[in-house]
């Protein structure tokens, strides 16, 4: 089986989360216009695309990005599906079978398809139920990915989903594409940029499913 890459392109006029800094990619030199080589300058948002939050992020005394364990960020993760739902709770989770002693679980909803072909940031995205990341919490699971910009449901009166994951230590994964992956176990690869002291920072994640 092929690396799969389940992060979304960084590239001008990507979704981005409202309030957050649109990515644009400056020209600094250009060969075409005579310059030695090709050379750039980016701006971008810490949670821009594909991303991982550290418990820093919503937590004031928790970890930062570059602090995150190598080791929690590559490894075994567990694949459900849930499907034509608004939100992912803890029955459908629970309904999922996820094996006892999953360490990573990648969460695929209706967001993977579709919700990334659309023009500019959707806010009627699949988020996580409160309740599904105390689910989260108590079975041991220590990353989580989703497949869009946020775990939190969008205008959430309080940030509850953030709070109980990155509270309990827990590192969530946002703005994965994960329509290529069924459900099962993968070999799981995210790696966020290091910045020194981030509230998160933008990823490279690909999976590999084990037969
Ligand atoms: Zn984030």
């Amino acid at each position: 089986m092929e690396w799969i890459d389940l992060s979304v392109p960084l590239k001008t006029g990507m979704h981005t989360y409202p309030g957050d800094i649109p990515f644009e990619m400056k020209p600094l030199l250009r060969i075409a216009h005579g310059k030695v080589c090709n050379l750039s300058a980016l701006q971008l948002g810490t949670h821009a695309g594909t991303h991982v939050d550290p418990p820093w992020h919503f937590v004031e005394d928790g970890i930062r990005v570059d602090e995150l364990p190598l080791d929690l960020l590559i490894g075994k993760a567990y694949v459900v599906s849930v499907r034509s739902a608004p939100a992912v709770t803890a029955d459908s989770l629970a309904a999922a079978d996820v094996p006892e002693g999953t360490e990573r679980l990648l969460i695929q909803t209706d967001n993977s398809f579709g919700v990334w072909d659309k023009t500019g940031f959707q806010p009627d995205f699949v988020y996580l139920a409160p309740e599904a990341a105390e689910w989260i919490v108590q079975k041991g699971i220590r990353l989580v990915g989703i497949d869009y910009l946020s775990i939190e449901q969008f205008r959430a009166p309080q940030p509850l989903a953030h709070r109980t994951l990155l509270g309990a230590g827990v590192i969530v994964v946002e703005g994965l594409n994960l329509r290529a992956l069924e459900p099962g176990w993968v070999r799981f690869i995210c790696l966020p940029l290091r910045i020194e002291g981030g509230d998160g920072a933008p990823a490279r994640a690909v999976a590999r499913r084990i037969e």
